[in-house]
């Protein structure tokens, strides 16, 4: 522009391994070169076959995470120029490992005439990169690169090495309380410059960013697009600031997607793959169907096992709304239904992109970064594509499975728009120059990283070779070097350093020694965007949100002793759950969950008691015949879970059963124990008036006595079955005192709670006086219920507290009061009530919203 020009040639950028890839078609194409180019997706596919097809190979170890290591390793032994002999003749496990794998590798190149990026760099020809190059943003150059550059330069290549020239301007460290006070801080610093100069370019440097990326980004839109923790706007980096640090390409949602899809059709999915598929913008017709596709989600939580083929899921979609969805999946079906069960990877990879297209991924309008993501995944399939002769036949699921491999070891980064504040990482900044840099992190605990020496090359050879990172000594070296080229980068540079990590202190980097610390730093100072929101509130009208409208003569009141239960641990959630039908996602897991476990020993045991009907009948029997019918009675509980149930499932279902027996035996044991009594009702349904409402009971057994009087007995088998469930204020289990009103207060002499678990199992409980039922409590008696002389009395209390919580529920009391404390652990409504936000904990923190 300086010189007048309205356009002229963009600079033909591209990194090292580009320039090799690129001098070696070059040279081939001139024929100064033999040999077929080895694209390093298929090198890496070529690893892994050697590393797996090794017969020395201790099976415990990750053959995929040997097989990266060994390809780096390959890589660091071509670039530092370590020879395969002293490998060879190093002769422990590790070194002998790779020396095997190498040859093999090293002969399969040689067979097929094929060259890859390590061993191309040694013989491409210095015409190819005629007429010259500079080199950006090196901070240390490989032995190879010095000998290649050196010798292209002898043969007359213009190579210039572009350093960044030192910048007058101030430097200054100054520390903070942790790695979050100083992200914090550094974006304020950025905004104060922004804001006086919006031309400025800025950088901030976070060392450890590509793992701590969520939560830098969602430090720094609190601070410069604070909106978006209100609205959760689409992609605010691209507006304000650019998060450069590159992610592996199967990390980028578009991608993920991708691989999802494919494993739900050759596999069987998850339920939260699914969910995260039907949720998916990714897929035909996401944006019409968003709602139904979510509520479809939800209905299969709580309808179906932990895994759903996508056969099932295309019927559960057409009959549960989602027409699009229903129609994409059988197309999809309709591709996998001709992919034949083992192929070639050129094959694979052309079904792989028509299935794809039949779902329509990637959705009706993917963003610029969805674009390139999409574009780049395409390449990898084509390249994937390119390697029948590594890789031979695979399976539809070996086909996806290598996708996936291959996708996670590409970093992508998109090409974003430009924008006034780049967030970086000390590599990816090599090279650029800004207006002002805030360097995080610099403590001597991660500054400079510690040595991670390469474990396949033989250690002296690493350290006389210059490894990267093989030493503590080459480690600061380097740390050295960088810091050096990031306080030439920019004219006005921070650095910074936290003072704790966890609970343990953290010191300066001794690399800081003679780095005055910052004078002054510029902090934009604008409150957060609840606080700027609340000072321009409008006049507001005041509403107590504490209640629902009172429950009207004509509502049917539901959830039985379960409302009072609700009730009694938090107003909100009684009127949430069984007024406004709130109800958490539920979160299905393999195997039987502590609530259908309850269920089926009520189950076991009302198939046992119907049967037997007396305790008479109990005593009767022997040690086998009363085997022989707890055993007719697990087995008829567990029929129905046993008839739909898998493979798996089947065998977990085994487990249970004994499980189940070894209960139930000790439960009859417990029962023959007692005088005798007869089964008064079994689950038997009663109405009960309590307070001003009319609730519809269910007791789980009701004994009949040997006087006539009632024994009135829960089921359980989890921990919370104590006495004192009964006896506070607001009781936690308050279902038994409400089954005494249900019955009539005067024919009931016993309550007890059957706890049914492992070296537990027998009753607690309290009963109207001594000898009615062996082992319960009596009010006045030794270990009875404190403060109540007689059952009478207790059972005045039971009736006062039940008739209150009735009355708080009638009147639609929504208090947020859960009661004990801790009910909000057990309870999934935490998104509706925003308990969090009430007790003044930052939402979105808590739930990790990256
Ligand atoms: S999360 Fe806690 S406060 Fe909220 S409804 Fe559940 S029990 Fe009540």
């Amino acid at each position: 522009m300086a010189r007048g020009l309205d356009v002229w040639e963009t600079r033909d950028v591209v990194t090292w391994d580009e320039l090799v890839e690129r001098m070696f078609l070059l040279d081939r194409r001139a024929g100064r070169i033999d040999g077929r180019w080895l694209p390093p997706a298929a090198a890496q596919l070529l690893w892994a076959r050697i590393v797996r097809d090794d017969p020395q190979l201790n099976p415990l170890l990750s053959q995929a995470g040997l097989a990266r290591a060994a390809a780096q390793s390959w890589r660091l032994m071509h670039d530092y120029g370590i020879p395969a002999d002293a490998i060879d003749a190093e002769g422990n496990v590790e070194t002998a490992a790779f020396s095997r794998w190498s040859r093999e590798y090293r002969q399969r190149l040689r067979e097929r005439d094929l060259v890859d990026l390590a061993t191309a760099q040694s013989r491409v020809h210095a015409a190819a990169a005629a007429p010259g190059i500079e080199l950006v943003g090196f901070d240390r150059l490989t032995p190879l690169q010095v000998e290649l550059t050196a010798g292209w330069a002898r043969e007359g290549i213009q190579v210039r090495t572009v350093a960044c020239p030192a910048q007058p301007g101030t430097v200054g460290y100054v520390r903070y309380l942790d790695a979050t006070a100083e992200i914090d801080a550094a974006a304020r610093w950025a905004a104060a410059l922004l804001d006086a100069d919006a031309g400025r370019r800025v950088a901030i440097v976070v060392p450890d960013l590509a793992s701590r990326r969520d939560e830098v980004r969602r430090r720094i839109e609190r601070v410069l697009t604070p909106e978006t923790g209100l609205t959760g706007g689409a992609e605010p980096e691209t507006r304000a600031f650019e998060i450069a640090a590159a992610r592996p390409l199967s990390r980028q949602p578009v991608v993920a997607a991708a691989l999802e899809l494919l494993d739900a059709f050759v596999g069987t999915p998850d339920l939260p793959t699914l969910g995260r598929l039907l949720r998916s913008p990714f897929i035909a017709g996401a944006e019409r169907e968003a709602q139904a596709r979510a509520r479809l989600d939800a209905r299969l939580r709580r309808a179906t096992g932990p895994g759903v083929r996508i056969a099932d899921l295309e019927s559960h979609a057409a009959t549960g709304g989602c027409p699009l969805l229903a129609d994409a999946l059988a197309d999809g079906a309709g591709v996998l239904a001709t992919w034949p069960e083992k192929s070639f990877p050129s094959a694979c990879s052309e079904y792989v992109l028509s299935l794809l297209k039949s779902v329509g991924w990637p959705g009706a309008a993917p963003g610029s970064t969805e674009h390139q993501a999409e574009q780049r995944w395409r390449g990898l399939v084509s390249e994937f594509g390119g390697c029948d002769e590594f890789v031979g036949r695979v399976s539809r699921r070996e086909a996806v499975g290598q996708l996936r491999d291959l996708a996670g070891r590409v970093l992508f980064e998109p090409r974003e728009l430009q924008v006034p504040l780049l967030v970086t990482d000390p590599d990816s900044s090599a090279g650029m120059r800004f207006d002002a840099l805030w360097v995080c992190g610099l403590d001597a605990a991660h500054w400079p990283r510690p040595a991670a020496p390469d474990p396949f090359l033989p250690r002296h050879l690493q350290l006389q070779r210059g490894v990267r990172g093989a030493s503590a000594a080459i480690a600061a070296e380097e740390a050295r070097e960088v810091l050096r080229r990031l306080l030439r980068s920019a004219a006005q540079v921070v650095l910074s350093v936290p003072e704790m990590e966890d609970d343990a202190p953290l010191m300066p980097s001794p690399l800081l020694a003679g780095i005055p610390a910052a004078v002054e730093i510029d902090q934009w100072q604008a409150g957060s965007a609840a606080t700027t929101t609340f000072r321009h509130r409008p006049v507001l009208e005041t509403l107590c949100d504490r209640a629902l409208p009172p429950v009207g003569v004509d509502e049917r009141t539901r959830g039985g002793a379960r409302l009072l239960e609700l009730q009694s641990a938090c107003p909100f959630r009684a009127q949430a759950e069984l007024r406004l039908g709130a109800r958490g996602l539920e979160e299905p897991a393999p195997g039987v969950d502590a609530s259908e476990r309850g269920d089926l020993v009520h189950r076991s045991l009302a198939i046992l008691w119907r049967e037997l009907a007396t305790q008479a009948a109990l005593v009767a029997l022997d040690a086998a015949g009363t085997r022989a019918v707890v055993r007719r009675a697990v087995a008829a509980a567990l029929a129905d879970a046993r008839r739909s149930a898998g493979e798996l499932m089947s065998q977990l279902l085994e487990l249970e059963a004994d499980w189940l027996e070894a209960r139930v035996l000790e439960m009859v044991e417990a029962d023959r124990a007692r005088p005798p009594f007869e089964i008064e009702s079994l689950e038997r349904s009663m109405p009960a008036q309590i307070g001003p409402l009319r609730l519809d009971l269910r007791p789980d057994r009701v004994d009949r006595l040997g006087d006539g009087s009632l024994a009135v007995i829960d089921y359980k088998t989890g921990a919370s079955a104590e006495v004192s469930a009964w006896l506070d204020e607001r009781p936690r289990l308050p279902q038994l005192p409400a089954y005494v009103e249900a019955l009539g207060a005067g024919r009931v002499a016993a309550v007890a709670f059957a706890r049914v678990r492992s070296g537990d199992t027998g009753y607690v409980g309290i009963a109207r006086r001594d000898g009615v039922f062996p082992g319960l409590r009596v009010p006045g008696g030794r270990g009875g219920p404190k403060g109540y002389a007689s059952w009478e009395a207790l059972l005045a209390d039971w009736k006062r507290r039940l008739e209150s919580l009735a009355a708080e529920f009638a009147r639609g009391d929504a208090r947020l009061a859960p009661d004990p404390a801790n009910a909000c652990e057990y309870c999934r409504l935490g998104a509706l009530c925003r308990i969090a936000a009430l007790n003044g904990v930052p939402e979105a923190e808590e739930a990790g919203d990256g």
